[in-house]
């Protein structure tokens, strides 16, 4: 019997075997027929501690006896007052305001229409944003706007906003980059904001720069007033190697997106940070001025209840350890991998490996990527590369044995006739 469930960035009609999962643990899936999966993407980049991790579990369990769901518009609760004080604790010192919503692509939405309410607030309207090519930032309609277009969107064209795109600053080309985002932030129709993903374009193909970049887009930023948006719903908690992307190149930005790991990959939670001047433009005695944004679930108890856990987990485990030592492992392998001729590109950001296969076969349709996919799959990996681009991204508590399985797979892959 065929099943009714249309799946996420699925072309039913290729048939592909749909592995079927009835449990998880660290890094491991088990499927119904007895299979053995070991998850080498963190089930698409949220999964951090591992799946199941028994101190989030346990948080769940425990939230799910109290307060399951509450309007948060003039309504809070405990769990959410103890996660936006515990994220204040532990984010950029300006970032001082906590507005939650349900997903990475809900959250950047948030964040654009925080900085277009900022500058119609303060008397000064500003509509355009400046993004960088390549990136990726959810699925909305206003998400996809500032992300890279291409044939995933291409029906929806007529749809999205315009925007001014800067070039990806390519090793020893980065100044390009920055003379493109100086110009643009000097435009006559002045930009409300700049919004980018820090260190790693995540969807865009696990595209790499440097933090000198990101310091100095951050720096053209605040000396022509324009807002800095960080994207870090992939690249937070810990996956470029430090809690924070932006850490590494000592800057914090106006507004701040997290999702993905916010729960340990756990349940659904987004929190878009905003610092004082964004929250203080809304704050009024007119109500026509306040943030016009809710969804349903805005906040939920069991979701906060699952990320004050993983906030404990932060606090208490030795998880920065452990992404150092993911860290270590992965760059030997990337290493191990060094005499496959087809494998280049190869590269590093924190716990995050990247390469790229060179085989001619047409673009991210064409087929090799699917071909790659159902060919990890077969040894027992879920693997799910873009195009060409091949990425090894699991939970930090992965094991030797499982990384292991994942690099020679890849090496093996690099030794077959893909033609
Ligand atoms: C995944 C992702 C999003 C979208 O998050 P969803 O929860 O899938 O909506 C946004 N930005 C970046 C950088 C992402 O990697």
């Amino acid at each position: 019997m065929s099943s009714p469930v249309w799946h996420a960035f699925t072309q039913h009609g290729l048939r592909e075997p749909i592995p079927l999962v009835t449990h998880a643990e660290g890094a491991t899936l088990h499927t119904a027929d007895g299979g053995r999966f070991v998850d080498g993407i963190s089930s698409w980049w949220v999964t951090t501690h591992g799946h199941c991790h028994p101190r989030i579990m346990a948080a769940i369990r425990a939230q799910t006896e109290q307060l399951d769901q509450l309007i948060f518009a003039g309504w809070t609760h405990e769990p959410a007052e103890t996660l936006a004080r515990g994220l204040i604790d532990i984010m950029p010192a300006p970032l001082a305001h906590v507005f939650f919503s349900d997903s990475g692509s809900t959250c950047v939405e948030v964040a654009i229409k925080m900085a277009l309410g900022y500058w119609a607030n303060i008397g000064a309207p500003r509509h355009r944003l400046i993004v960088m090519e390549s990136s990726y930032h959810g699925d909305t309609i206003g998400a996809m706007s500032v992300g890279e277009r291409g044939v995933y969107n291409r029906a929806y064209a007529p749809l999205l906003f315009d925007v001014d795109s800067i070039p990806f600053p390519v090793a020893g080309a980065e100044q390009a980059t920055l003379d493109a985002l100086e110009r643009l932030c000097r435009a006559p129709e002045r930009p409300a904001a700049f919004i980018v993903e820090p260190l790693v374009l995540g969807a865009g193909g696990m595209r790499m720069y440097g933090p000198a970049v990101l310091r100095e887009m951050r720096a053209i930023c605040a000396a022509h007033d324009v807002l800095f948006i960080l994207d870090e719903v992939m690249t937070g908690w810990g996956r470029t190697g430090t809690l924070l992307a932006c850490e590494q190149a000592g800057v914090a930005p106006d507004i701040l997106c997290l999702s993905k790991g916010l729960t340990g990959g756990s349940v659904p939670l987004a929190v878009t940070l905003a610092a004082a001047p964004i929250f203080e433009a809304h704050r009024s005695e007119d109500r026509s001025r306040m943030f016009f944004h809710s969804s349903s679930y805005t906040a939920n108890p069991i979701a906060c209840a699952a990320a004050n856990a993983n906030l404990a987990i932060w606090r208490e485990e030795p998880v920065r350890e452990r992404i150092a030592a993911l860290g270590a492992m992965q760059e030997e392998r990337l290493r191990g991998l060094a005499g496959h001729d087809r494998l280049v590109d190869l590269r590093r950001c924190g716990t995050i490996a990247a390469m790229e296969m060179a085989v001619d076969d047409g673009g991210y349709l064409a087929g090799l990527g699917p071909r790659l996919t159902a060919f990890f799959r077969d040894r027992g990996l879920l693997l799910r590369t873009m195009g060409n681009t091949i990425y090894v991204m699991p939970p930090y508590c992965i094991e030797t044995d499982d990384l292991d399985r994942i690099y020679a797979a890849i090496g093996e892959a690099a030794e077959r006739d893909w033609a």
